[in-house]
């Protein structure tokens, strides 16, 4: 942690980082978690992989989020260390003997299974007092960017035989599903509740909890999505159709809605040439899921003078590379750089605070774990009028489903 400052202006003047900063903003973290405690109608889990940093964790325990979805060793001792009385779901569907120990010591009880074979395993290494979270898999064309239905969860039959399998242990066994990752189109969530209690309904096995995932997308600048609250009104009203008359209590477990405007990446001009701009942070490093998600995640951006200054200059399409000596590293789109932007100047990229950090490696010795809170908006107080985020507005769909 590099400190606490009012606006980035102030620490670009005061530190003038050459390496790449990451910006927490913890506000934002606590508006997006109260956004789901009070319009969520169930628990909300965090999912830890999308953040991990300590601050995010305090952050969004102290606004009433005590649930954490974790799927490794380290997530599950960093929640221990930071939230002593988080709940964890270990929600990951393959897991080896130690770790599932592992979490038993440490008080999880919760358990992602997608097949018999896996249920016996965590059954065998945690005891008999487990509660198994069996996952089905979503059909394609959910209206997500990534689909998160293709390595894990169990197709309806073999979901089936794991809950049936569950009860015969005398379990109490659970459900989990996931849309998939920035998920557009409320009515993927519908579809879900809905499958998976018609399939619980034809197996005749009742459960009392449904976790429907994450997948509730943050608004980049391309994103066409509705606003979270129709997301909930959506799931409100599949969870009093299907849900409630089975005694099902819902859960959700987002990592990218609650994380992503909570933090920033500050990143600094390297060497600016007339159509291409090398930057001190690439795919390699905080930029990692720009590759995958091209331009759906297009980032909002804003270029900053080493004084603190908004730089303003018609914008100029260049390429963006980052700093690795591998020609892969460039951003998959081109960067509308204000033409008065030069060598030493600040590119603050917003909506990290998801699948940033976490995702980065230390390709080439590059790798930045500096870490600072910025207590103004990306273009709000204080600061100056930058890119701002679009597609926040009322409905508006690109994706349907063909239910
Ligand atoms: C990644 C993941 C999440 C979080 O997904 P978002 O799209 O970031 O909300 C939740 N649950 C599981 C099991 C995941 O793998």
């Amino acid at each position: 942690m590099i400190g606490r400052f009012a606006t980035v202006a102030e620490l670009v003047t005061r530190e003038s980082p050459e390496t790449p900063v990451h910006l927490l903003r913890p506000h934002r973290l606590a508006e997006a978690a109260a956004a789901f405690v009070g319009g969520f109608p169930g628990d909300v889990l965090f999912a830890v992989k999308c953040n991990a940093h300590p601050l995010v964790l305090e952050t969004l325990r102290r606004q009433g989020v005590r649930h954490f979805d974790v799927a490794s060793p380290m997530e599950i001792r960093r929640v221990r260390e930071t939230v002593p009385d988080g709940v964890m779901f270990y929600h990951h569907p393959a897991k080896t003997p130690g770790q599932i120990a592992l979490a038993r010591d440490l008080g999880v009880c919760h358990y992602a299974v997608d097949c018999v074979a896996e249920l016996e395993k965590v059954v065998a290494h945690a005891g008999p007092d487990v509660v198994p979270m069996v996952r089905l898999a979503i059909p394609k064309g959910s209206g997500a960017v990534y689909d998160l239905s293709t390595k894990f969860g169990a197709a309806p039959e073999a979901f089936v035989a794991t809950l049936r399998r569950a009860r015969a242990l005398g379990l109490a066994p659970g459900v989990t599903f996931h849309v998939g990752s920035q998920c557009l189109d409320p009515e993927a969530f519908r579809l879900g509740i809905r499958l998976a209690c018609s399939l619980l309904e034809g197996a005749g096995v009742d459960v009392t909890l449904m976790d429907i995932g994450g997948g509730f997308p943050a608004y980049y600048r391309r994103t066409r999505a509705p606003a979270l609250s129709a997301f909930f009104a959506v799931i409100d009203q599949a969870r009093r159709e299907w849900a409630e008359p089975r005694g099902i209590r819902l859960l959700c477990e987002p990592g990218r809605a609650l994380a992503a405007e909570g933090g920033s990446l500050l990143a600094r001009v390297i060497l600016r040439k007339a159509d291409a701009v090398y930057l001190n942070d690439g795919i390699f490093g905080g930029l990692t899921e720009v590759y995958w998600g091209k331009d759906e995640l297009s980032l909002p951006f804003r270029a900053i003078s080493p004084a603190g200054a908004l730089r303003t200059g018609n914008p100029v399409a260049v390429t963006a590379y980052g700093p690795t000596c591998d020609g892969n590293d460039r951003l998959p789109y081109p960067l509308e750089l204000p033409e008065d932007t030069v060598n030493g100047d600040f590119i603050e990229f917003n909506l990290i605070g998801a699948y940033g950090r976490e995702m980065a490696a230390r390709y080439n010795g590059m790798a930045s774990d500096a870490v600072a809170v910025v207590e103004a908006d990306f273009a709000g107080h204080g600061e100056p009028e930058g890119a701002r985020v679009i597609g926040t507005g009322p409905s508006f769909c690109v994706a349907r489903i063909n239910a």
